[in-house]
């Protein structure tokens, strides 16, 4: 039209393609950061979203973006958003939308996809990307034509908050891409979008329920309170605090909920979990599902009578555990409502009750234990002595505190006792699915949601060779991050296998276990203008802690650790 006639409305008017308006609804509905890969049919999506004021953090695949978009929903509880090319880019994507949508974590992945008029002829990077996508999402749409852009975009980005956070998915065909409106047009689309509150789609928890679990929290003889990442995601951290000090009740937090009270808590429970879990009898849980991490609530874990009250979002979550009494609501406002209840009426499970005294007297005898292996220094390393030394350094930091990143095997389940969280929201590791190659996803989520932080991940060898070349992204964006890789040669280490039992033309071939020994990871980073350490001391490892954590610019440092110090399969041996 506007090519055959000069004077048409085209050529008076500013015209606004999709990619614009995509970037103007993202910016509109509160939208502040996105992560992805650009490429066909999406890159002219990126550029516009940074002229919008969107920060795009690009990086070399689409995985590794999707975990940080992962990682900074549940950061910044507003939804992380992950752009994508087409096929293959999107089938990338899953695996942090999956991540997101098993972590409970509000995010929404923008795909591009091919030209509708295609579909079914093999277009180029052609996939049926809804249906892709099904398993994983709360809500996805295809845009199939420019005007439904800003009610889709709204949609998904709320949908993935509302209720149980998740991930949502929105379509893009790359002809909707090419289509224009006018800019009058694109305002009232924009303006015209129904935002409903989300506040007001919470739900509500009744007075009689808050007045029920009082009571049972009361009548309890050795309560325990537990916690997890929902109640982190939901800020409950003064309510709880208030809770926890007013009742004297110990408390469990799952391993991304430490820090929402600090793991030195007189009342915390963390170095006793067997005991607290195994002989509590009213167990309340906010926001932390009693699924394998919490050994599904059942003995032999758990006392066979332990009364559970289930604080969570999830109605479907509360139906499915079947708890003495579930609380359907935010983990923060239900625990205002018991701090309100309970106000005029304290009961204090004071330190000279004997439940609680048990559980601190095996806590500390607990910690005792642990200070002394890890008061040695063990040359060649083994986990312990690096992951004191790392602990202090962190710890040394003080306030705000670092935001740790853990993932590994040995690494991961040496460095949940040994590190300790000071506040909440500092510390991401491979959560509910045991998902590894989140870290340098999740550095770089980290270090852009929380500006002020420092990030120090804490991370295997394997785990960190699933998405090093993010090491690239760190040094482009000039990320705070510190990449402290456990190194010791392989998945779980070196080789393990008895040699008569390997047989076939094959049997010479390195280990599926084992990687090259020594490798340099702390050259990668420096291909790139970053900076790398290579220790093996005790000595060598504080000097490399206290120059890269003063420095606040990306660093990798290389521990060579005792290739046979690990176990495989680290605590998790009877899944393997
Ligand atoms: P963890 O891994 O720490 O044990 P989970 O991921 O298993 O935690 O459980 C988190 C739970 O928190 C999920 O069941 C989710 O529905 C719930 N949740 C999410 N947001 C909130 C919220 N605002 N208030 C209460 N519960 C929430």
């Amino acid at each position: 039209m506007a090519d055959s006639n000069p004077q048409t409305l085209e050529t008076l008017e500013t015209l606004i393609d999709s990619n614009l308006l995509i970037a103007q609804s993202l910016a509109k509905f509160g939208v502040e950061r996105m992560f992805g890969v650009v490429g066909i049919p999406v890159t002219s999506i990126a550029n516009r979203a940074v002229s919008a004021g969107i920060r795009f953090i690009a990086f070399h695949n689409e995985q590794s973006a999707g975990y940080a978009a992962s990682a900074y929903g549940y950061l910044a509880a507003r939804p992380g958003v992950l752009l994508t090319v087409s096929g293959p880019g999107c089938v990338h994507g899953l695996a942090g939308l999956s991540n997101a949508a098993i972590n409970t974590w509000p995010m929404v992945m923008i795909s591009g996809s091919c030209d509708q008029r295609d579909v079914g002829r093999g277009d180029f990077q052609e996939l049926d990307q809804i249906e892709a996508v099904k398993p994983y999402v709360k809500f996805a749409a295809k845009v199939t034509h420019i005007s439904q852009i800003p009610n889709l975009v709204f949609e998904v980005l709320s949908q993935s908050v509302i209720g149980r956070p998740g991930a949502c998915y929105l379509d893009v065909p790359s002809d909707v891409l090419h289509q224009k409106v006018s800019e009058f047009e694109a305002n009232r689309l924009l303006n015209e979008v129904e935002r409903v509150g989300i506040e007001g789609l919470r739900l509500g928890i009744g007075s009689a329920e808050v007045g029920k679990a009082v009571s049972m929290i009361r009548a309890a003889e050795r309560p325990l309170i537990v916690f997890g990442k929902g109640a982190a995601y939901a800020r409950a951290e003064d309510e709880l605090r208030r809770f926890v000090e007013r009742t004297g009740i110990p408390f469990l937090p799952t391993p991304m909920g430490k820090g929402l009270l600090p793991d030195t808590h007189e009342l915390a429970a963390t170095a006793a979990r067997s005991l607290a879990i195994g002989k509590c009898d009213v167990a309340v849980v906010v926001g932390a599902r009693l699924n394998w991490l919490l050994h599904f609530g059942e003995p032999p874990k758990w006392a066979k009578d332990v009364k559970f009250i289930l604080i969570d979002v999830s109605k479907e979550e509360i139906e499915l555990r079947k708890p003495h009494l579930g609380l359907v609501g935010d983990a923060r406002e239900a625990l205002r409502m018991i701090n309100e209840e309970i106000k005029d009426d304290p009961f204090c499970f004071a330190r000279s009750h004997p439940w609680v005294e048990a559980i601190s007297r095996k806590s500390k005898d607990n910690v005792a234990k642990l200070e002394v292996q890890l008061a040695k220094d063990v040359v060649p390393f083994n986990f312990f002595t690096p992951m004191r030394i790392i602990r202090d350094a962190i710890l040394a930091e003080g306030s705000p505190a670092p935001i740790l990143v853990s993932e590994g095997a040995n690494t991961m389940d040496v460095g949940r006792s040994v590190l300790v969280q000071t506040e909440p929201r500092t510390r991401l590791d491979a959560g509910t699915w045991g998902t590894m190659g989140v870290g340098l996803g999740y550095c770089i989520a980290a270090a852009v949601a929380s500006p002020d932080r420092l990030v120090v991940a804490v991370e295997g060898d394997s785990g960190f060779g699933f998405s090093a070349m993010e090491v690239e992204t760190l040094v482009r964006y000039q990320l705070p991050v510190i990449v402290i890789v456990f190194n010791n040669g392989g998945v779980y280490g070196g080789d393990r296998r008895n040699p008569e039992e390997i047989s076939g033309p094959y049997k010479d071939d390195p280990a599926p276990t084992s990687f090259v020994p020594g490798a340099a990871y702390h050259k990668l980073i420096e291909a790139f203008g970053g900076k790398g350490y290579l220790v093996g001391t005790p000595e060598e490892l504080k000097s490399a802690l206290k120059e890269s954590f003063s420095a606040r610019k990306p660093a990798v440092i290389n521990v060579t650790i005792d290739p046979y110090a690990g176990s495989e399969s680290g605590r998790l041996q009877h899944k393997n």
